[in-house]
């Protein structure tokens, strides 16, 4: 289902680093930048979630009608490229990287992703593209059901407060109209309906170390996070050996 994804391939085993948190705890652009000072693949299942539920929006289907979703999901045909500037994600041959970012299809995607067949629907690509490369994986459940076995699992946080200040001035940096009140509304009400669905929902995995950037700059959070990497994976050189 998924194509044109970069497949590193080579004679020693792949490793996986998983990592999850609320929204808003900076996981994409921690994991961006680990996948690019690794040298591995970054994969935001996210923005596959924020597809499927552009789709619905722009079907004009209520987020909540179950029933109407799951009918739809045969239509879905998402794919994935690794690019220059990172990973683009196509709805249906259409390039959406951009248009999953709004306010709208945010909440479209924590509703549709509370219905399990959306998750089971995902679920299949989301470990193939992990198998396959050498990646870094950020989502809410990668840790305990997409990737159970990660070899590194992180439990990225921050407070409310902080998480909806970092967000706001990068929305405000892309010149979009919006308030911090709404942002942090936005998060409160996200991290409730992430954490409180039936199916796998957004907590900490047993496994997983826990790292809370609140104190944090962005610069300490990768060290940190290079750290819990390195320490876990005691046969990874460094970048800087090669
Ligand atoms: O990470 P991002 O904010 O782009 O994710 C959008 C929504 O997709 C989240 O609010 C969450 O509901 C859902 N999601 C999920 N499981 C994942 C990744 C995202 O349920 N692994």
């Amino acid at each position: 289902m998924l194509n044109g994804h970069e497949m590193k391939t080579g004679p020693s085993k792949t490793y996986s680093i998983a990592i999850d948190g609320p929204t808003g705890a900076g996981k994409s652009t921690l994991a961006r930048e680990i996948a690019k000072r690794l040298g591995c693949t970054y994969i935001d299942t996210g923005a596959m979630y924020r597809a499927i539920g552009l789709y619905v929006l722009r079907k004009n289907i209520l987020s909540d009608d179950v029933e109407k979703i799951i009918s739809l999901l045969p239509e879905i045909r998402l794919s994935i490229t690794h690019e220059g500037d990172g990973q683009h994600i196509f709805l249906n041959g259409e390039d959406v990287s951009h248009e999953i970012r709004t306010a709208e299809a945010s909440i479209y995607a924590s509703n549709v992703s509370k219905i399990p067949e959306v998750r089971a629907f995902l679920l299949d690509t989301q470990r193939q593209l992990a198998e396959h490369s050498n990646a870094v994986m950020d989502g809410r459940d990668i840790g305990t059901v997409v990737l159970p076995n990660a070899d590194v699992k992180i439990f990225l946080t921050a407070t409310p407060e902080v998480r909806a200040s970092r967000r706001y001035k990068e929305m405000k940096e892309k010149g979009m109209d919006i308030t911090y009140d709404s942002v942090l509304e936005d998060l409160i009400w996200r991290d409730r309906n992430d954490s409180t669905r039936s199916t796998a929902p957004l907590k900490q995995a047993e496994d997983a170390v826990l790292l809370d950037t609140t104190e944090l700059t962005f610069e300490e959070s990768v060290q940190k996070a290079l750290d819990i990497i390195y320490g876990r994976l005691g046969t990874l050189s460094p970048p800087s050996a090669g």
